[in-house]
């Protein structure tokens, strides 16, 4: 869990849990995966939980959710706070987690 700002966790459909058991099977088949055996029933029954961080644009207040796996993946703690992503709207790296936003946006006007 981030110091700076939340992430909101969606609970996944059983269409996105089919989905994910049709790529870990095609995984499994191919060879592009190795671990212990799913058991299929309990994945089924499981509550599964996506994480995602809800963005805005510094530029043009767009908003958008961005998947918190893909964050780590390009946000590096040690250099900065927060990840800082392009906004899809206008095209600048001006799109920061909703917490940060309302804290700089805050700074702004004191
Ligand atoms: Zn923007």
């Amino acid at each position: 869990m981030p110091k700076y700002f939340n992430t909101i966790k969606l609970k996944i459909s059983d269409e996105e849990k089919k989905l994910r058991l049709e790529d870990y099977r095609y995984a499994l088949e191919n060879g592009y995966y190795f671990g212990p055996p799913v058991d299929i029933d309990d994945f089924m029954n499981k509550d599964i939980f996506d994480e995602f961080v809800r963005f805005k644009c510094l530029n043009c207040g767009t908003e958008h959710d961005e998947e918190y796996d893909i964050l780590l993946e390009i946000w590096d703690e040690s250099i900065s706070d927060y990840p800082k992503i392009y906004c899809e709207n206008c095209g600048k790296e001006s799109s920061v987690p909703l917490d940060v936003y309302h804290k700089q946006t805050l700074k702004v006007f004191r």
